[in-house]
């Protein structure tokens, strides 16, 4: 039960369709994220995947050669040790998964933006995840320019000046440009010296009380299991503050839907801790970073597929309001980046109806009024957030729904 097998921060795998994202994760970690028979029948990420990976040293070789995630160094053969756990959340590229992005840059403390070194960039979704991560704050970033076994030196170069060229002025602007290839294994040294040097473990404040974004709810007994053999409803995310311990009570919210009426109301769902899984192993407390699956005693009809994600759960009394309504200072970009036609971005207007991504939150609101940068917007579906929060905001374009901005809840 040692603290030691918890990653301590969750690196977001970002870039487009194609571009590697899915090999890079298991050439880090040894888990292939694409595991949905949808996702192996279209070859492409639906889902959120999370994957952990010990970064190690060895020892004697110099560096960056003394990185890598085996036990024993490939170089000398030495014993390796462990310098950080961390956790890749492996996001899709696929410009019609925006909101399931979105929601996954939300629990990212860093990420690393794939772009093939094969391809013209930036492509479209290279843009408009550059741009996520821009709007939900994240900055600490890692180019991975990868494929690199496809081109000759020349091509690699004029790409890597193309790379340059896109990033300038974004957040990204300084970022480091490491070429790899995730296919060959080649340059992954490289890569881990990179995340030790500039994604660090974020500060962590053990004493706040425990909050989590569920970004996934399942109901893990088998059909047919008999009643006294029910496991109780499974809540996975991360922890964003605190520390979760088994026994000790949560409350999840928005919660349960009430209709009394012709009123309806959300009701939080307060329920034990009875088991928490973090990589594979069960522990008695969790902490900030990684996937954490929370097993509790809530009928598992209340959390099967995916029900209570978008969520947050946490110390009873202590979580934000759930709110349908909210007021937020808008930040919109210049230019609809996703799609190969950049339209200009209008100002938000009334009745428009926009995608909200809040934490792992996806929600459709209506704008009731906007006046400059400040819009009221009625949500379809409440969400529990704080004053503050960043809101990911969605417009309706053509069949699509295009990141425009951010807003700042008020
Ligand atoms: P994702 O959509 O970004 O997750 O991309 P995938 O990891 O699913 O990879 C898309 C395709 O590119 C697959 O056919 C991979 O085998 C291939 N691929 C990924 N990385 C490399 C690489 O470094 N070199 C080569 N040659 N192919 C690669
Ligand atoms: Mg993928």
């Amino acid at each position: 039960m040692a603290r030691v097998k918890q990653s301590e921060v969750n690196i977001g795998m970002v870039g487009h369709v194609d571009h590697g994202k899915t090999s890079l994760t298991k050439q880090l970690t040894g888990v292939w994220t694409d595991t949905h028979s949808e996702e192996l029948k279209r070859g492409i990420s639906i889902r959120l995947g999370y994957a952990d990976c010990e970064i190690r040293k060895c020892p004697k070789c110099p560096e960056p050669e003394a990185y890598t995630v085996n036990p024993v160094c490939p170089r000398c053969g030495s014993k390796t040790r462990i310098i950080r756990k961390v956790s890749f959340v492996d996001a899709p590229g696929h410009e019609t998964l925006m909101a399931t992005m979105l929601s996954g840059a939300s629990l990212m403390d860093g990420a690393i933006l794939v772009i093939a070194a094969n391809e013209e960039c930036p492509q479209p979704q290279t843009k408009e995840h550059l741009m996520a991560l821009d709007a939900l704050g994240i900055k600490n970033i890692i180019i991975v320019q990868n494929k690199i076994d496809l081109v000759d030196e020349e091509k690699a170069k004029e790409n890597y000046k193309q790379i340059k060229e896109f990033v300038k002025g974004t957040v990204a602007e300084n970022a480091p440009i490491i070429p790899v290839s995730a296919h060959h294994g080649a340059n992954i040294d490289v890569l881990l010296k990179a995340i030790e040097d500039f994604i660090p473990t974020p500060e962590r404040d053990t004493e706040l009380p425990p909050r989590m974004y569920v970004a996934r709810s399942f109901d893990i007994n088998k059909p047919g299991s008999e009643i006294k053999d029910l496991k109780g409803g499974v809540i996975g995310g991360s922890i964003i503050q605190g520390v979760l311990e088994v026994g000790k009570e949560i409350e999840i919210k928005p919660g349960l839907k009430v209709i009394e009426g012709n009123k309806t109301h959300w009701e939080p769902i307060i329920t034990k801790i009875t088991s928490l899984g973090v990589g594979g192993s069960k522990v008695k407390k969790a902490y900030p970073g990684g996937l954490v699956g929370v097993g509790t005693e809530l009928d598992p009809a209340l959390t099967k597929s995916d029900a209570l994600s978008g969520s947050v759960a946490g110390e009873p009394g202590t979580l934000p309001e759930t709110l349908d309504k909210i007021t937020i200072k808008a930040h919109l970009l210049e230019r609809i980046v996703g799609s190969k036609e950049e339209l200009t971005i209008e100002p938000l207007k009334s009745n428009e109806v926009l995608m909200l991504n809040v934490g792992t939150a996806t929600t459709v609101g209506v704008i009731l009024s906007a006046r400059n940068d400040i819009a009221d917007i009625k949500l379809k579906l409440p969400i529990c957030a704080d004053k503050g929060d960043r809101v990911a905001m969605s417009r309706r374009v053509g069949s699509r729904w295009r990141l425009i901005g951010y807003g700042i809840i008020q």
